[in-house]
């Protein structure tokens, strides 16, 4: 026993880019806890604790087997007084009374209710929530509530849209989009990124990067493809958002949760990917078709290699990429670029491999990626 545990603690890195975590989950019984406890954090914006929990939960996921007893959690990063508490109560009782409390708790369910529909994150969900308001059906009878266009294809797509997205779904769109760029440039580049790029099964959407190699003509590649799409008749949503890229303005010194490459926020019509029934069964029954969302990014091809890293996730990866290379090479990384603060000079690269050289690090597989 003494040696498994030794294996299990010996080499674990604080940073998730300096680990190796595929798609399988030994550690489901504490991670599913801490996103529970991750989320209520974000829900009520404490943002520390909220990430010391995913932090946490990140590490687990890297965990080659089960955390089975209090002994081996002593050598783990990443793990504070109250994240062991937790995983002590789990261990001991085979769920968190914390966590029990939470599911269990009014405000938690509206805000989880509100979130999950598209447009709508914390800050809209408090409001609504502050106003008495606590199913879709107050919100929709509501005559005060202004709703965006956002949210409003949000709630008239919710059955599809919640609905996880498959891999075949995913290879569907994929000659969708790739038959929309083509039509405009035969050079075009089509990569998917984001969750099924890390060989996950399902996701809640379609990440892809499209691209040309010639330089500037990537900016109006994708109104062209959105154009295409529209023609076809399956663009349902398009939240369309201009690149405001600009080499002379990098590096980007503080941290911005959007790039600045031209992108796009997409719901498309799947044909041929039956619904059957869900949440919203009037919008899906006997239809043959279904909503899917799917999000487009248009990076200059010399910059491609940062937008693929970037893209191709998972948050919590990112997050520690851009840790790492802050706190360990003074180094500053974005999707864009990456800029060595201690030589005053950019590090350019073809492949994300190059990128991980330049930080130092030993590359990691996409599929490592499910930090
Ligand atoms: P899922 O299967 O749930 O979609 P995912 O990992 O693909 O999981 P996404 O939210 O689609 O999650 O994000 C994919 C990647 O794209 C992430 O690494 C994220 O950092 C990046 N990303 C998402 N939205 C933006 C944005 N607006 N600007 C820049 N990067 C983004
Ligand atoms: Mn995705
Ligand atoms: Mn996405």
């Amino acid at each position: 026993a003494e040696g498994s545990t030794h294996t299990l603690m010996a080499t674990v890195s604080q940073y998730a880019c300096q680990r190796r975590t595929t798609t399988e989950n030994n550690n489901k019984i504490f991670t599913d806890a801490f996103e529970v406890l991750a989320e209520s954090y974000e829900f009520n914006e404490i943002e520390g604790r909220c990430l010391a929990f995913r932090r946490a939960a990140s590490m687990l996921k890297s965990l080659p087997r089960a955390v089975r007893c209090l002994g081996e959690m002593q050598d783990l990063p990443c793990l504070g007084e109250h994240t062991k508490a937790v995983m002590e109560e789990i261990l001991q009782c085979g769920c968190s009374f914390e966590v029990k409390k939470l599911l269990s708790d009014e405000r938690y369910q509206t805000f989880k209710l509100f979130t999950s529909v598209f447009g709508v994150g914390p800050k809209t969900a408090d409001k609504w929530h502050r106003r008495g308001l606590r199913s879709f059906s107050d919100i929709l009878a509501d005559r005060s509530i202004h709703l965006n266009r956002m949210q409003q294809s949000g709630f008239l797509h919710y059955g599809d849209i919640s609905r996880a997205v498959s891999k075949a779904e995913a290879r569907s769109l994929r000659n969708i989009i790739d038959g929309a760029a083509r039509a405009i440039t035969p050079a075009a580049i089509l990569a998917l990124t984001g969750g099924f790029s890390r060989g996950k099964e399902f996701g809640h959407d379609v990440d892809f990067i499209v691209t040309t190699p010639e330089l500037g003509r990537e900016e109006s590649l994708l109104p062209e493809v959105i154009d295409g799409l529209k023609k076809q008749g399956i663009l349902l949503y398009c939240d369309y958002h201009a690149s405001t890229f600009d080499v002379a303005k990098l590096p980007i010194r503080r941290f911005e949760a959007m790039d600045h490459f031209a992108k796009c926020f997409l719901i498309l019509r799947l044909e041929g990917s039956r619904v059957e029934g869900g949440l919203n069964s009037a919008e899906g029954d006997g239809r043959g078709w279904r909503a899917v969302r799917v999000d487009l990014v248009s990076p200059p091809m010399d910059h491609y290699a940062f937008a693929l890293l970037g893209w191709t996730g998972s948050r919590q990866f990112e997050r520690d990429l851009r840790r790492f290379a802050g706190a360990k090479r003074g180094m500053l990384l974005d999707n864009h670029a990456l800029y060595d603060k201690t030589k005053n000079e950019f590090l350019a690269a073809e492949t994300e491999k190059d990128i991980f050289a330049h930080l130092g690090l030993e590359y990691i597989e996409p599929w490592q990626r499910n930090a």
